[in-house]
């Protein structure tokens, strides 16, 4: 059996979270991460191992939100760990070029054939709010568009009415950003061309850029209505904007090449993150050769990182990529199927529960919305019952299960995740149906 079936003590971790709370604000370093949503406090983890996680009182869970997206091979993955063991002996940071850079990068672009030219940094929200900065100094123009429910990262004008923990919390935006930056931000509900019609009628000449994730991830998982993508492009090209595609969580997920494979889509800009990194601090950004030269030294445009393309990250960041390259035709087919499993068979556990299920799934990431409508964007999401939801994750923690600790997140799995943790999912989802009525 690998889900325990006594409730788990949790000691330790409650020792560790009073600790925790001298220091940090709500005792984390990401807001998502103290549980708020679904009530009580989060274990903490000490160790990992493929599909599952160990908390510092040795409980063990079968993992699905894989450190928030990155952890696609499992945990502790023997190539990644010896390769950042070998570049540790070599120096932590040099702060200066490195062969291994241009070899991820060659790795990337062979994945993503449009990346003419990137950069890397050390974060998602790094990655778009340079992409941003980009597209206003190519179009010289201020206005951005980003939709309802979306989650670029915490950069100020990325903020407004953004998903992930923004939505969690049920707030609008941020406080400490101006109105004059929020007011740049015009925030559209997604999956709908007519709204972004009108924004253009309404902004001539002033939007720089659409930014979106193509297959949302963050107000929990909404893929794009047929046409929506390509919409997106007919419109932006006409108006003389630029496309972002936010891949920072789809990227090498949904499909090798992400989002932009599944779907065919022609971004101008795209930005990478989490999976590209093997779970060390990567980001990228990276598009058409004529917006990326704009970058200092050769252009006006500046950005930098004292980080940026650190040898650690990129020797874990290469050696998931090998793998997931090398495999590709074997792990993208497989996982997909295994999520296929774990999404329909907890379903169908609802179902025989009388508890109202709509499940999104696009690839190995989906959400278990607690609503009976579909959901196509964040109002339609955000019709969930929240409490249901919250009643549902904990009593799957009890059973040994970690579910990402809000409505509005995706679950994820990977190649580690087989037909044990499957069925041992599934059997704990009948019993939390019946705790969450
Ligand atoms: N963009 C998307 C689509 C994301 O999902 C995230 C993080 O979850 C970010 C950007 C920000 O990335 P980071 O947390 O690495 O700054």
């Amino acid at each position: 059996m690998t889900t325990q079936k006594a409730a788990p003590v949790h000691t330790r971790s409650q020792e560790l979270q009073q600790r925790a709370e001298r220091y940090f604000p709500g005792g984390v370093n990401s807001p998502v991460r103290a549980f708020r949503a679904v009530g009580g406090h989060p274990p903490f983890l000490e160790s990992a191992e493929g599909a599952y996680l160990t908390d510092a009182d040795g409980n063990r869970y079968i993992d699905y939100f894989g450190s928030w997206g990155p952890m696609i091979l499992g945990h502790a993955f023997p190539p990644v760990v010896e390769a950042i063991e070998r570049a540790a002996r070599k120096s932590a940071s040099f702060g200066a070029s490195t062969a291994a850079e241009a070899e991820l990068a060659e790795r990337v672009v062979s994945c993503y054939p449009k990346l003419e030219k990137l950069r890397f940094v050390s974060s998602g929200t790094e990655a778009t709010m340079s992409a941003i900065r980009l597209a206003r100094a190519a179009t010289d123009r201020k206005l951005i568009v980003k939709f309802e429910g979306c989650y670029h990262g915490h950069a100020d004008g990325l903020l407004v009415k953004a998903g992930s923990g923004v939505a969690t919390f049920g707030i609008p935006g941020s406080a400490g950003v101006p109105d004059q930056i929020a007011h740049l931000t015009l925030a559209l509900p997604y999956n709908d061309l007519v709204a972004v019609e009108a924004a253009f009628a309404a902004h001539p000449g002033e939007i720089a850029a659409v930014i979106l994730e193509p297959a949302v991830g963050n107000a929990g998982c909404i893929p794009p209505v047929d046409g929506y993508l390509e919409g997106l492009r007919a419109i932006t090209r006409r108006e003389g904007a630029l496309l972002i595609a936010d891949e920072v969580m789809t990227g090498f997920r949904v499909a090798l090449g992400g989002a932009v494979e599944r779907y065919g889509m022609d971004p101008d800009l795209i930005t990478l993150g989490k999976i590209v990194g093997g779970g060390l601090p990567v980001g990228v950004f990276g598009g058409k050769r004529e917006y990326m030269d704009l970058l200092a030294p050769l252009g006006p445009v500046y950005q930098a990182g004292t980080l940026s393309g650190n040898p650690l990250a990129m020797a874990a960041g290469l050696a998931t990529m090998d793998y997931l390259q090398e495999h590709a035709g074997e792990i993208y087919p497989r996982i997909e199927a295994t999520a296929k499993a774990v999404a329909e068979g907890v379903a169908a556990e609802a179902k025989k529960a009388g508890v109202p299920l709509t499940t999104n799934r696009v690839g190995a990431m989906w959400t278990w919305f607690f609503t009976p409508g579909t959901v196509t964007d964040y109002e339609s999401a955000a019709k969930s019952d929240t409490a249901m939801f919250g009643r549902f994750h904990n009593s799957m923690l009890e059973q040994g299960v970690w579910l990402p600790p809000s409505q509005f997140e995706a679950a994820f799995l990977g190649t580690a995740h087989g037909e044990a943790e499957v069925k041992a999912t599934i059997e704990a989802a009948g019993e939390a149906f019946k705790a969450a009525l």
